[in-house]
């Protein structure tokens, strides 16, 4: 199968490349991301291997489609950025992987939360210049807050296996209750009054019509003082121009996010000459209580190989005509 993968870094080529066994597809990287303007790049490849900046939308689907791709595999979980009814009415399979790293994501979450509360990031700055003054980097213990879970699927539920050891009190909210979520003594309650009650909120639900901007002015209000609020998720689950408020006001304490609404324009990418012109990021990078890490929740070893295997069996799946319980398709409408 001759397979065209966007998006190309050194680490995709090399996992990919390695994972590449019998029967051996011919692999042709591509480093621009895929769009309908690249998507000239991909014509007579029967498959397209995209990540989640690549823009899969109905005008590029078409043109894949007119070129002869028959699958698009993507090498992560989300799909937001893929039309899915453009894919079916175009005769394209989607294909994902669905678990790659949610420990991965979870532990970097964690890495948030204690970073933040505890100021390492300052600390560390304020060390190498033989500042080991205290003021400013007082934090509190975890033990006995109260993390809000939004979204008890895979990660959520590691998250909240690690935030129980450390004597965390667990509130969730899912459309769904995840059995192994209450066996912790996890609460699941409704928004509200996760939002009123939680030292610590952390999104783990998908980028979709009903969790967009989940975090708004109305929810910022709702909060407890001082929340901490992690996302891992996907930026646009927190509306950032509200958030800035927020943080302004103090009533947000501490925001750790490893993705950002408008992180298309600037992730993945060396920009450290560049003027970035993103005016609300840059806010947020001024304030002492904001840490920002740019999408690599997912970035360890197991996870790049996962990504690499599944998507190898993903394919063997489809040129074997087997049903693929990674397949992805539109929601037939109510
Ligand atoms: P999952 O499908 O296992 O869990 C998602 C959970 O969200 C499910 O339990 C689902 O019922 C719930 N959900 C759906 N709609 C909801 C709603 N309206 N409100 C609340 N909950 C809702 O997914 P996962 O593997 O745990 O991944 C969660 C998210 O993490 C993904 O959607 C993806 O966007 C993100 N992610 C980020 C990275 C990263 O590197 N930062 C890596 C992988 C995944």
């Amino acid at each position: 199968m001759k397979v065209a993968v966007f998006s190309t870094k050194v680490y995709d080529r090399h996992f990919l490349s390695a994972a590449n066994s019998l029967p051996q597809h011919e692999l042709v990287f591509f480093e621009p991301r895929l769009n309908r303007d690249t998507a000239i790049l991909a014509a007579g490849f029967p498959t397209v291997c995209v990540f989640v900046h690549d823009q899969v939308d109905a005008p590029t689907l078409e043109l894949l489609a007119s070129w002869g791709t028959r699958l698009v595999v993507l090498r992560c979980a989300g799909f937001n950025n893929v039309d899915l009814q453009a894919a079916a009415d175009s005769g394209i399979t989607v294909m994902r992987v669905p678990a790659y790293s949610p420990y991965g994501v979870a532990e970097h979450a964690v890495g948030l939360i204690l970073s933040l509360n505890r100021k390492i990031h300052r600390a560390y700055n304020r060390v190498r210049e033989g500042n080991f003054s205290l003021d400013g980097l007082l934090g509190f213990n975890l033990h006995e807050r109260t993390v809000g879970i939004v979204g008890t699927g895979k990660i959520g539920l590691i998250l909240g296996q690690i935030m129980k050891g450390f004597g965390c009190n667990l509130l969730a909210y899912d459309v769904y209750h995840n059995p192994e979520l209450e066996a912790l003594g996890g609460k699941y309650v409704e928004l509200p009054e996760l939002f009123a009650n939680s030292d610590i909120i952390s999104l783990h639900c998908p980028l979709i019509p009903e969790t967009h901007h989940l975090i708004n002015a109305e929810a910022i209000k709702q909060i407890k003082s001082g929340v901490m609020l992690i996302n891992t998720s996907r930026g646009a689950l927190i509306d950032t121009q509200a958030v800035i408020e927020g943080l302004k006001s103090g009533k947000i304490g501490y925001l750790g996010v490893d993705v950002y609404e408008q992180e298309s324009e600037l992730f993945f990418e060396d920009l450290s000459g560049e003027i970035i012109q993103d005016d609300i990021f840059q806010r947020l990078t001024t304030f002492p209580n904001v840490l920002i890490t740019g999408h690599q929740a997912f970035f360890t070893v197991e996870a790049l190989y996962n990504i690499a295997e599944t998507t190898f069996a993903n394919i063997a799946d489809l040129e074997q005509g087997r049903p693929c319980v990674n397949e992805i398709r539109a929601q037939p409408s109510v």
